[in-house]
């Protein structure tokens, strides 16, 4: 038994009352397998893992049942003045020393699960769990991420056909279709691109998210935005933009918004945007005021996936010149145990809060959650995922509107979209911005 949820290696949720030597009764909230580093007379001995460890908040210590180990696992345990010695079938796995108290804790190192986060699980680690994880890509997508080995961190155990029925995917996509058969038919373009997205309170405030966009992309690239495209819709139009791209040298082209053939690729993006998060919310059953959280995970997601115009390659490595790491990835608003450290928390409070899975902090390698007794968003790099539980209690499901599908489409660069969403249920109306980069120098498309 452990307080300690970040140990794990696997986990599934579980409720076991314990009865404590002052007759208080506390309960499990997980049961898994812990890794263990035995040091033997100081020399690090076999990687040990031990099994059905109950997850207690409440406990103080670490437990060990000697008993379990001796019944069960048939282990020979054997004391010696200040030491204990744990063998099985002759050899010796590992030790245990005796303090002055007359505790004894055991040699050796915990394993903590973040150096295996891709392996733990509570769902088979398969195609369509891996097509949840990326915001329900295509399943050809999920095989070409595998078979091409684009990324790292993806752990398959198996390559069975996914199931053709996916309900979130329904709920996201099929009303629309057709739409997405033109979609996926003239993928090329902004949906290559690497996106950044920033939500705007004001639709005037893209001039501002433009700069910020320039400064950060020209500084990790080593590269100098040339021209820029985009539709001459108000947002643009400040005459202080003008004047900033005039003196930066930076080419305006205005493409004109009547036309809709020249809005192709932003219409895609929008589409491809919108129906991944409406999606991932009505997996997740939370409401469309969560529609931030969503889009940021998706592009997240975005950014780590296979493109039709780089072959080999996905955004995120044309960006920072390394394969990207998605051991992290995990299915968006599911259940999670986050641990609490030590100083955010008095003696006897709970190691863990349950929270829901938001995704992915821009600049700090962990997770975003949101926890619904305090109303708060938590960000850690240690916590216990249960991927098939949705704690979200929204019955209403998410619509978002988009705009209708041009008729035909012409591949434009366009660095920065303007996008609105509108949730017809709650009436949300919902400002950002797409930037994005055209990879010019690399690709020399
Ligand atoms: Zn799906």
């Amino acid at each position: 038994m452990t307080p300690h949820c970040h140990w794990f290696n696997t986990y599934t949720p579980n409720h076991t009352p314990i009865q404590l030597a002052n007759n208080q009764i506390i309960y499990s909230v997980g049961l898994g397998s812990v890794r263990f580093q035995p040091v033997i007379n100081g020399k690090p001995g076999c990687l040990l893992e031990f099994e059905r460890v109950l997850h207690v908040p409440d406990l103080r210590n670490n437990l060990l049942s000697v008993l379990y180990l001796t019944r069960a696992k048939s282990y020979i345990v054997t004391i010696q003045h200040d030491q204990i010695f744990f063998k099985r079938n002759g050899a010796l796995l590992f030790t245990a020393a005796i303090n002055s108290n007359n505790a004894a804790s055991i040699n050796g190192q915990v394993v903590p699960m973040t150096q295996f986060s891709g392996m733990v699980s509570t769902c088979p680690l398969d195609l369509t769990l891996w097509h949840r994880r990326f915001a329900h890509l295509n399943h050809g997508d999920v095989k070409k991420l595998i078979q091409e080995d684009l990324v790292k961190g993806i752990v398959v155990k198996s390559m069975d056909l996914p199931d053709p029925i996916c309900e979130p995917c329904i709920a996201g996509k099929q009303h629309r279709s057709n739409v997405s058969k033109l979609a996926s038919h003239h993928a090329s373009g902004l949906l290559d691109r690497h996106w950044a997205v920033m939500p705007l309170k004001k639709k005037s405030n893209a001039f501002a998210a433009f700069k910020h966009f320039k400064a950060y992309a020209e500084n990790q690239l080593n590269l100098k935005i040339k021209a820029t495209r985009d539709d001459k819709g108000g947002e643009y139009m400040p005459r202080e933009w003008d004047q900033f791209c005039n003196s930066e040298g930076i080419h305006r082209q205005h493409t004109i918004r009547a036309e809709p053939h020249q809005n192709g690729v932003a219409e895609r993006a929008n589409r491809t945007l919108v129906e991944g998060i409406t999606t991932m919310l009505n997996e997740a059953h939370l409401p469309a005021t969560f529609w931030w959280d969503a889009v940021a995970a998706f592009v997240h997601v975005h950014n780590r996936s296979p493109t039709s115009a780089v072959q080999g390659k996905t955004p995120f490595e044309l960006w920072h010149n390394s394969k990207p790491d998605v051991s992290h990835f995990r299915v968006f608003g599911c259940t999670s145990y986050v641990h609490v450290k030590k100083d955010l928390r008095r003696q006897l409070e709970s190691h863990t809060q349950k929270c829901v899975f938001l995704g992915y902090p821009a600049h700090f390698k962990g997770w975003t959650f949101w926890n619904p007794i305090t109303c708060k968003e938590v960000i850690s790099d240690s916590a216990q995922f249960d991927e098939r539980v949705f704690p979200g209690n929204s019955r209403t499901p998410v619509d978002l509107q988009v705009p209708s599908p041009p008729e035909t489409s012409d591949p434009i660069e366009q660095v920065g979209v303007v996008l609105d969403l509108y949730d017809p249920v709650t009436s949300y109306y919902l400002p950002f911005i797409i930037l994005t980069f055209i990879y010019f120098s690399l690709t020399g498309s």
